[in-house]
């Protein structure tokens, strides 16, 4: 049975390449309200546990849920209709249009009836409103009319945030959002994504330790395949086994 507040349920999933296992009974439970951070040193699993999350691989073993809804074997493009989004490293921004039209696109896509003209006229101050609301939420009034193109690579990172809220997701998946940014860049993405995870749970890879044990709720700490503890912050960072695989001693 679903905990109360549980938004992803990740039971016992296996992929293997070949003879290896690369993700090996894995479990995880995302609740509202909680950024569930993802850790492990390079191989532990955590890109194959996104894939195998996201619909990209189909798991061996095991099961996901979303909002008590069995998802796994589905497509990316149903689990994403059903409300999980992605967003990559890659980014997702148009970067020939302005920051305005990118999240506009966004709002709009998400709008029913977009295809029938006299709905979009009644939509389309709602969908205005909408994108005005989504702009101030990312910091970015002021410079709606920049170009993607020509955004920070930070700026370019919070609209692809901006881009993965429009959509309106039960649940958020983050591959890496603060690698590449400057200091300054990594707090106001950081901040962003405190924001949005007030409303919208969210799941975090990170390679930056000490960022994401300060931002997240809850953490899962992967190592070869296998969740080798789960747990607070707090709990991980006084952990000697995470210590030792993070610092090989
Ligand atoms: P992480 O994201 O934690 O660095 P990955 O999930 O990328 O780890 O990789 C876990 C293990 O699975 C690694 O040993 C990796 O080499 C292996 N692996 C990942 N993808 C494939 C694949 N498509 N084919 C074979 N092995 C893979």
């Amino acid at each position: 049975a679903a905990r109360i507040g549980a938004v992803l349920e990740v039971a016992g999933i296996v992929k293997k390449f070949g003879g290896f296992k690369a993700v090996d009974q894995v479990s995880l439970t995302v609740n509202s309200g909680q950024i569930h951070a993802l850790i492990g040193p390079n191989g532990a699993g955590k890109t194959t546990t996104f894939n195998l999350i996201s619909g990209m691989f189909m798991p061996d073993q095991g099961s996901v849920k979303l909002a008590n809804t069995d998802i796994s074997g589905l497509a990316p493009h149903e689990i994403s209709a059903k409300g999980l989004a992605r967003s990559f490293q890659i980014t997702n921004l148009h970067e020939g249009v302005s920051i305005y039209e990118n999240l506009h696109l966004s709002v709009q896509a998400k709008h029913p009836g977009r295809f029938n003209l006299w709905r979009d006229i009644d939509t389309y101050g709602d969908v205005h409103r909408e994108t005005a609301e989504l702009t101030r939420f990312l910091g970015l009034e002021g410079i709606e009319d920049v170009k993607g193109g020509d955004l920070s690579y930070g700026g370019q990172r919070l609209v692809d945030l901006g881009i993965a809220l429009a959509s309106k997701p039960q649940i958020l998946l983050l591959d890496e959002p603060l690698a590449g940014l400057a200091a300054a860049e990594r707090e106001r993405v950081a901040s962003l994504v405190r924001r949005m995870a007030e409303n919208i749970p969210v799941l975090i890879v990170e390679h930056d330790l000490d960022r994401v044990l300060s931002l997240s709720h809850q953490v899962t700490v992967m190592n070869q395949g296998q969740v080798l503890m789960s747990g607070t912050p707090a709990e991980v960072r006084a952990d000697a086994h995470v210590q030792e695989i993070y610092t090989g001693t």
